[in-house]
């Protein structure tokens, strides 16, 4: 009656070693050397935050802690990646500046082009502006290496800090092979989450999202699993270069509402995003002043949610572009009502901002910019 049970016992401690050993061997090579190298550029955020009275539940500064330091906190790190740290600033994420998301960029693009040694990179930020910082890097880093953007939503110093977890699990997914040519994406909560479709949907731990649109995948203890890439244009196929801009055309962001008259503007900007489920007769009759000055004008819902492209044909009256429209069919309704305006695709407001920021950079027709909103 014993012997069975001897014959079965080794059997199991066989197994559960090689399981091991194959398990630890899949997430970290033994040789350190051979380990990944990814480079941390901490922005700063709560993830970089100070409490004034450390383990309570009082109030911090984000943006404390340097790099160096946020690193030391998570040795565990070491078993993943070779780590490097630079410092790109150290704010609270409502002090990074549309000047500061074309520098960031600027300076991944070079690190990624001139660094073979660097399998991917991670960015820390604040979460309050992570969603916008992530989608213009998204659009404009054009590499197909990870990069991963990340912050935390309880202070460094707090009770149950997010933050090591979150950069622990940045740091897998920014040296993942599977990684490469998904986007930039945002890694929060054991989630990777598409910086195209992430947002910020409240301020507690698990408060990332990506709504009906899903994630990419997620980081559980064996290392970050995919089970969806972007289909979007993006990194390697995107357009955006960034080579030759130092600065980006002023757009300004506008709500639609009951009673509504549209906006008054001292100067001109170059491009509106309306947030808007549809304009009042005064909001349509400002709108289309707007567009008639050369102000290029962008619909999305004030949800992000809406995925209905522009009408296929124009229907008479209408203001939008069909989604086959030419230049010559932008020129022919300009002549008829002012410039038409375009509609961007589950988008949120501030994310379609960004993208007619970039479009602005290369052209002002209605059309192009059009075809921009339907292909990234
Ligand atoms: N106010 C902080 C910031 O955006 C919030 C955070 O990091 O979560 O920097």
């Amino acid at each position: 009656m014993v012997r069975p049970v001897r014959a079965v016992r080794p059997l199991f401690a066989v197994l559960a070693t090689l399981l091991t050993v194959s398990t630890a061997h899949a997430q970290a090579p033994a040789d350190s050397s051979a380990r990944p190298k990814v480079l941390v550029i901490a922005t700063g955020g709560t993830i970089a935050g100070v409490q004034q009275a450390p383990g309570t539940l009082g109030a911090y500064r984000a943006g404390t802690l340097t790099a160096e330091q946020v690193l030391a906190s998570v040795p565990e790190l070491a078993q993943h990646a070779r780590m490097e740290a630079e410092q790109f600033s150290n704010v609270a994420s409502t002090f990074i500046t549309p000047a500061q998301w074309v520098a960031l960029s600027k300076r991944i693009n070079t690190v990624l082009r001139e660094r073979d040694d660097i399998a991917g990179v991670v960015v820390t930020h604040g979460t309050d502006r992570l969603e916008e910082t992530a989608f213009f890097l998204y659009l404009t880093v054009r590499s197909d290496k990870p990069v991963i953007v990340v912050g935390s939503q309880r202070p460094a110093t707090g009770i149950s800090p997010d933050g090591p977890i979150n950069l622990l699990a940045a740091v897998r997914t920014a040296a993942a092979p599977a990684a490469r040519g998904k986007g930039v994406m945002v890694v929060m909560d054991d989630r990777i989450l598409s910086a195209r479709e992430v947002r910020k949907a409240y301020q507690r731990v698990g408060g990332f999202t990506t709504g009906e649109m899903g994630m990419l995948g997620v980081v559980g203890g064996g290392g970050p699993e995919f089970f969806f890439t972007p289909a979007r244009r993006h990194g390697l196929t995107s357009e955006f270069d960034l080579t030759n801009v130092d600065s980006l055309p002023r757009v300004e962001l506008t709500f639609s509402y009951p009673g509504g008259t549209g906006p008054r503007f001292d100067t001109l900007p170059v491009g509106v995003v309306v947030a808007t489920t549809g304009f009042t007769p005064a909001e349509g009759a400002a709108y289309r002043t707007l567009r008639q000055s050369g102000v290029v004008v962008a619909t999305t819902f004030p949800s992000g949610d809406n995925v209905n492209a522009p009408p296929r044909a124009r229907a008479p009256g209408s203001d939008t572009l069909p989604t086959n429209a030419t230049a010559a069919d932008s020129a022919a309704l300009a002549a008829r009502s002012g410039p038409p305006s375009v509609v961007a695709q589950h988008l949120t407001p501030p994310k379609a901002r960004i993208l007619l920021m970039l479009a602005l950079t290369r052209t002002r027709v209605p059309a192009e910019i059009q075809r921009y909103f339907l292909t990234y």
